[in-house]
This record gives C-alpha cells, sequence and structure tokens, in this order.
C-alpha cells in the first residue's frame, strides 16, 4: 500500500506533540523539520513540500493554537487539514454529460495502465452508476492495445467499437459515436493511444480526437510508482492537450506516495480514480480526506462501510441476523461469512482501514491469517452436509478423516469446531442478556 514509510514517520512525528499541554514556537520548528524530511523521503515535489511545511507552520504557531487547552491535538488537526488539501480537498466526481453520451477520452504514455483502467472505469460506472458504456479502440500503433481491450470487453460482456489499425483515430471516434447513438450508449470511452514519451505528433492527434468528441472528461493515466516522473507528464499533458482529472495506478506497488502528494498541486487538477489492482474491480474514486486520515493512521472507516455495502448481500446479512437471533446457525452459515469478509478485499489492506490499526502488533502477518482462512474453509468443505448442521455428532473417527480430507491436522479441526461452539455460546448469552434487557424496558 501507497505512503507506508511517510506514514509511520507522520505518525511517529505527531505522536510526540498530539499530548503536549504545551506547545511553543520551538516545539513546531522542530516537528515541522521532521514533517519535511518524511515529505522529502516519500519522493514529495520539493516545492510542494516547501508551501506545505510554511502553511503548517504559520497555522501552527496561531496564537489560538498555541493558548488552545490541547495545543498538540490542534497542530494534528493542522497537518491532516493540509495534508487533505494537499490532496483536493473534497472528492471530485466523474462529470457526467447533460446530453447522454458522456464522452470521456483516456490519455497517458505506454505501460501506465490506460487500457487497464479504461476496462475497470466502464466496469465501474456500469457498477455504481447504472451506466451502459462502450469502449472505443482508437490506438492504432499497436495492433496488441486493441486485442487487449477487446479482451477486456468480454471478459467484462462490455462491447468494444474497433476498426482495426488502417483507418485515423479521428475516424474511429465519428464512427464510435454514431453507434453509440444507435445502441443507446451513454458513456463513451476511447482509449487512444500511448507512446513512450510525450511527442508532438501524439499530441497533435490527441487534440484532433479532443476536436472532434469534445470530451466531457479527459483523464490521464499515470503510473504513481514513477513518482515525480508521473508529476511531470502530468504538467506536460496538462499543458498540451489540457486534462480534467488524473487517474493514478498502481498505488497498490507505490510504498512512497510521492505523486498522489504532488499531483494535484503541481498541476491544479485532481485525482478523480486511483488504480489499486490488477483486477477489473481494483478502481476506486480517490478521497483526499480518507488518504489524509489513512496516512496519519487514523483509519479510514468510511471505504470500510462502503466496501461492505459494495459486497455483502443484504438479503443474507438479514438472514444471518435471524439465524443468529434464533441460534440456527451453522458452520455452513459460517463458511458463507468468511467468504463475504474475503471479497471485500484483502484483510491486511481492511485492517489498515480500522482507527488505531497500525498501533496493532503484529498486523504485518495479517497475510498469514488470510492464509489460515483458507484452512478454515477447507476444513469445513470436508465435512458431510449434516455434520456442517450438527458438528455434534463429529467423532474422532471422523475428525481425522477431515484433517486429511482438508490437509489440515486433528488439532485445526478441533481447535475450529471450539471455535464454532464459544461462539455458539456467547451469541445464546448474548440473546439471553438482550431478551432480559426488552423485558425489564418494557416493564412499566
Ligand atoms: P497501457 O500501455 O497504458 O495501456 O498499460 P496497460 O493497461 O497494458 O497496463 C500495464 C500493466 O500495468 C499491466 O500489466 C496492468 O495489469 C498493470 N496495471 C494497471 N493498473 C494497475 C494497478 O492499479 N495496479 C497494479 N498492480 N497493476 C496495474
Amino acid at each position: 500500500m501507497a505512503f507506508e514509510g511517510l506514514a509511520e514517520r507522520l505518525q511517529g512525528t505527531l505522536q510526540k506533540i498530539r499530548g503536549k499541554g504545551k506547545v511553543n514556537e520551538a516545539d513546531v520548528k522542530e516537528m515541522m523539520r521532521e514533517v519535511r524530511f518524511a515529505l522529502i523521503e516519500a519522493d514529495v515535489n520539493l516545492k510542494v513540500v516547501r508551501e506545505f511545511v510554511k502553511k503548517v507552520s504559520e497555522k501552527a504557531v496561531g496564537q489560538d493554537v498555541l493558548k488552545s487547552l490541547t495545543p498538540g491535538q490542534q497542530v494534528v488537526k493542522i497537518v491532516q487539514d493540509e495534508l487533505t488539501n494537499l490532496m483536493g480537498g473534497e472528492q471530485e466526481p466523474i462529470q457526467f454529460a447533460r446530453k447522454a453520451p458522456t464522452v470521456i477520452m483516456m490519455v497517458g504514455l505506454q505501460g501506465a495502465g490506460k487500457t487497464t483502467t479504461t476496462g475497470k472505469l466502464a466496469a465501474l460506472l456500469r457498477k455504481r452508476h447504472n451506466k451502459k458504456p462502450l469502449l472505443v479502440a482508437a490506438d492504432v500503433y499497436r495492433p496488441a492495445a486493441i486485442q487487449q481491450l477487446e479482451t477486456l470487453g468480454k471478459q467484462l460482456t462490455i462491447p468494444v467499437f474497433s476498426l482495426g489499425t488502417d483507418i485515423s483515430p479521428v475516424d474511429i471516434v465519428r464512427q464510435a459515436l454514431e453507434q453509440a447513438e444507435k445502441e443507446h450508449h451513454d458513456v463513451v470511452i476511447v482509449d487512444t493511444a500511448g507512446r513512450l514519451h510525450v511527442d508532438e505528433t501524439l499530441m497533435q492527434e490527441l487534440k484532433d480526437i479532443q476536436e472532434l468528441a469534445t470530451p466531457d472528461e479527459v483523464f490521464l493515466v499515470v503510473d504513481a510508482m514513477t513518482g515525480q516522473d508521473a508529476v511531470n507528464v502530468a504538467q506536460n499533458f496538462n499543458e498540451t492537450v489540457g486534462i480534467s482529472g488524473v487517474v493514478l495506478t498502481k498505488l497498490d506497488g507505490d510504498t512512497r506516495g510521492g505523486a498522489a502528494l504532488s499531483i494535484r498541486s503541481v498541476t491544479e487538477k485532481p485525482i478523480k480514480f486511483v488504480g489499486v489492482g490488477e483486477h477489473m474491480d481494483a478502481l476506486e474514486p480517490f478521497h483526499p480526506e480518507r488518504m489524509a486520515s489513512r496516512i496519519l493512521g487514523m483509519g479510514d472507516v468510511m471505504s470500510l462501510i462502503e466496501k461492505a455495502q459494495a459486497n455483502v448481500d443484504e438479503e443474507k446479512a438479514k438472514e444471518m441476523e435471524e439465524k443468529f437471533r434464533t441460534q440456527t446457525f451453522t458452520l455452513d452459515d459460517f463458511l458463507d461469512q468468511l467468504q463475504q469478509v474475503k471479497k471485500m478485499g484483502p484483510l491486511d489492506e481492511l485492517l489498515k482501514m480500522m482507527p488505531g490499526a497500525n498501533k496493532i502488533k503484529g498486523l504485518e502477518n495479517a497475510q498469514v491469517d488470510e492464509k489460515q482462512m483458507g484452512r478454515v474453509e477447507a476444513v469445513i468443505q470436508s465435512m458431510t452436509p449434516a455434520e456442517r448442521t450438527t458438528p455434534e455428532i463429529i467423532n474422532a473417527n471422523r475428525r481425522r478423516r477431515i484433517a486429511k480430507g482438508s490437509g489440515t491436522s486433528i488439532q485445526e479441526v478441533n481447535r475450529l469446531l471450539k471455535q464454532f461452539n464459544d461462539m455458539k455460546k456467547m451469541v445464546k448469552q448474548m440473546t439471553n442478556m438482550q431478551q432480559k434487557g426488552n423485558k425489564r424496558m418494557k416493564m412499566p
């Protein structure tokens, strides 16, 4: 995940000042020196660092802070707010056209993740905004790029408009727009050609497409892992073709976060989405506030809730509640729950979204727990349906067989059965307590 080093350093620095009953200018100066180092180490643009430090310092030594009852916490709040501002303040939503179709142009250098992001974006717009997208393959220089988009389209069952490589991109886009109208697509996403470097011909081609299609959004796709190069590319594209937003890809592999922290400030264009993996669902709207909060170890409960809402089936959740209430849940339900949690993404990423999770020792080993989940699944899957409903019938012989069938050990089978039993007992106690409580409430 991004910002690992920065998060650690900033949290360490702010921890020192947070609890202070008195803060003087020297304290702030010392803190800002450390903040400055942390940002530089995260590969943040130097000019951006300078401005950030200046802003925070001015606010932090203001009279209302120094005289307040909790100056340490106020300083932390200032850092958090400025970090949020640095990344753009509010989340910037996608601009849909008043009159359909909305046209989105994807631009960027080769390898940045443009084609992948085109597919991801279409999937996201369909899932979250109920749109019916048409993808357009306009990279006529690389047949492989057209093929790649077509493959993604098949995988997502989203149509791809392509006319091969013997025709100009402008003509392709013109015909694609006609087709979109005929087939009632409300979003058209154009995957344009990439190059290894920014060059004249490419820029002219992009301008020509722009002139014809008058896109509602021009998204520049840049690779977060390239750090300040990504910032330079963004500046370059913004000055020559003009962009409306940035999609920062490969944030999952970028441990420093310099591009994410600099792009907005340097280009004055918002980061609208971030790519966080190779899967087609690994694209997320970028929320500066939540990101700042994560960097400072304050968690990101909003994203966690959204993930749960997007992945957990509401009907199932209700069913589960009922089963808990009537104490009729089985190991099958337990398995179901495990699988729902897994759908939300890697466990360690989820844990990092919880406030204070950075202080939990051993979180680095969360990966191991994921393996553990897999083993638990295997154990349950090796049981018969009757055993899953009434685990009490599993005798020693069956425990041995289940361990063998699932490639685990008898101890692991025993542990799971005990845990399940404990859970049942706990739920029973809770239900009893609740019922008693309810009775009491009803008494006159
Ligand atoms: P293009 O040349 O700009 O069209 O780049 P591609 O879409 O072909 O992507 C280049 C490589 O980056 C592919 O292997 C993608 O799977 C990978 N990629 C794209 N976005 C992400 C991301 O957000 N995270 C990770 N880990 N890989 C990504």
